[in-house]
């Protein structure tokens, strides 16, 4: 696919080939403009009429829905799927075309960050878009960001996070509070003063909800119990409240799963998490890097058996809330099978018959961040044609791979799988973080990278900066890659 000029800014590029843009044939976008939409979603011309309101103000263009065939100017070809668009501006003016409001959600996204302020005034008075034609529709179903709220995140981070995932067409975040949840039920279950309260989670996942992404929780609900990095050696229950320590395995990595008040809790916090986040049709669950049991009664069964009750009977509660449980992978692959050799693996041979008994309907989220064997080739992905091959809906997960996001996209598109996610862990801002999001957007949506700017990456700046401005950032720290740039390499 031919790139566009490099006088447009917009991430991720439109797939899969039809995106004819000129700069120096600017169309207005401004009070003057009469936005044609045609789209059988009565919910769609409301919403971009709110949302130019509120992106523009005084300046946003009208909304024609509906617009009759004879007012239509020469359309771009509409692909099939509820997220695909087209869009086009030129000298019969801007027109939208989509067939559900997700379709008309990417559409404005495109045509937010193409706009540019109207030259020669002091202040922005109107906008210009390049000349365009645009035809465009994701290759995965669902394009993630993996958010971990820690202690030290600025809540304004999160948000800002959220609504840049959404301006780069990602249409979940899985959020992971790191002690940081509010639990009502259960407050020793976190740091004090925890500040993702379910209010603010229900405000959260509302704006994700209105930018068409889903707001999914995270729950550890095995392994990783003491919601801290491991090299922290904190513990976010047992540190200030030893008390509970039965509900967990000893040292407190594990939760004990044969104590039926850990699985009670467990199972009240993913209710409680569930509930703030708007009960979204996903939840995460975690069960990843979980050590061997060490205490009487889960070393008595055998532990695959407890460990396939215990997601059994949350996947079943989570169904009956409407949700579909995801896991990370490692723990249902052995270890020391030769078949997975160079990809991660981190169950027994008894935590690995888990993925013939668990339900079908979990999302496996295949996790692989080593550096591939050169040698295999790109559509080699052993462990991800394991879960495929046995029924279950499946995601990658590339975090730092960069080189690997797109061949592992492609495989999972070609091969029926679910999707992407893009985990950023401890990386929260800096060019890493940035890499992982425009690399990943591209790779879900199903194009390359735009590739960066020699000086400054405008393409991702343009996004952020819009992220920003809806986010209501305005203190230095919070602005752009970092809070300090005096710190930067
Ligand atoms: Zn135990």
């Amino acid at each position: 696919m031919p790139l566009p000029q490099s006088a447009v800014e917009l991430a991720p590029i439109p797939a899969p080939a039809s995106f004819e843009s000129d700069m120096d044939r600017p169309v207005p976008f401004d009070a003057g403009t009469a936005v044609l939409l045609d789209c059988p979603d009565p919910a769609a011309a409301p919403w971009l009429e709110r949302h130019f309101a509120d992106w523009f103000g005084t300046q946003a263009p009208r909304v024609v829905a509906d617009a009759g065939e004879g007012a239509r100017p020469a359309a771009p070809a509409l692909p099939p799927g509820d997220e695909a668009y087209a869009a086009e501006a030129g000298e019969g003016g801007v027109r939208i075309a989509a067939h559900t409001l997700a379709g008309a959600r990417w559409a404005a996204c495109s045509l937010r960050q193409l706009a540019i302020a109207r030259r020669g005034t002091m202040r922005t008075e109107g906008r210009l878009l390049p000349s365009l034609r645009i035809s465009d529709a994701p290759r995965l179903a669902l394009r993630a960001v993996h958010l971990c709220w820690f202690p030290e995140t600025p809540p304004a981070w999160i948000e800002r996070a959220i609504r840049l995932a959404a301006l780069l067409k990602f249409n979940c975040a899985i959020l992971e509070p790191w002690g940081t949840f509010r639990s009502a039920r259960h407050p020793w279950f976190g740091w004090p003063d925890a500040p993702a309260t379910p209010e603010a989670l229900g405000r959260l996942a509302a704006i994700g909800r209105d930018l068409g992404l889903v707001l999914v929780p995270q729950l550890n609900a095995f392994g990783h119990a003491s919601l801290s990095r491991t090299g922290s050696l904190k513990h976010a229950a047992l540190d200030l409240h030893p008390e509970y320590e039965p509900l967990f395995e000893p040292g407190g990595w594990n939760w004990c799963l044969s104590n039926p008040e850990a699985r009670r809790v467990v199972r009240e916090l993913a209710d409680e998490l569930h509930e703030a986040c708007g009960r979204p049709p996903l939840f995460h669950l975690g069960c990843d890097e979980a050590q061997p049991p060490s205490c009487p009664e889960c070393r008595r069964r055998p532990y695959g058996e407890l460990v396939r009750e215990h997601v059994a009977s949350l996947a079943a509660f989570l169904r009956e809330r409407g949700a579909r449980p995801m896991v990370w992978h490692d723990m249902l692959l052995d270890r020391a099978d030769p078949r997975w050799k160079g990809f991660v693996a981190s169950g027994s041979p008894e935590t690995a018959a888990l993925a013939d008994t668990l339900p079908k309907d979990v999302v496996v989220c295949d996790w692989q961040y080593a550096d591939r064997d050169p040698a295999r080739p790109p559509d080699d992905w052993p462990t991800m044609a394991h879960f495929l091959e046995k029924g279950f809906a499946v995601a990658g997960c590339p975090w730092l791979n960069l080189g690997a996001m797109e061949p592992m996209a492609a495989f999972l598109a070609a091969r029926g799988g679910l999707g992407l996610v893009a985990t950023t862990w401890q990386r929260q801002g800096g060019t890493v973080w940035r890499d992982i999001l425009r690399t990943a957007a591209g790779a879900a949506w199903g194009t390359p990278p735009r590739p960066a700017a020699t000086q400054f990456d405008t393409a991702f700046a343009v996004a952020l900066r819009l992220a920003e401005r809806d986010a209501g950032v305005r203190s230095y720290p919070a602005t752009g890659l970092c809070a300090d740039q005096l710190a930067l390499p």
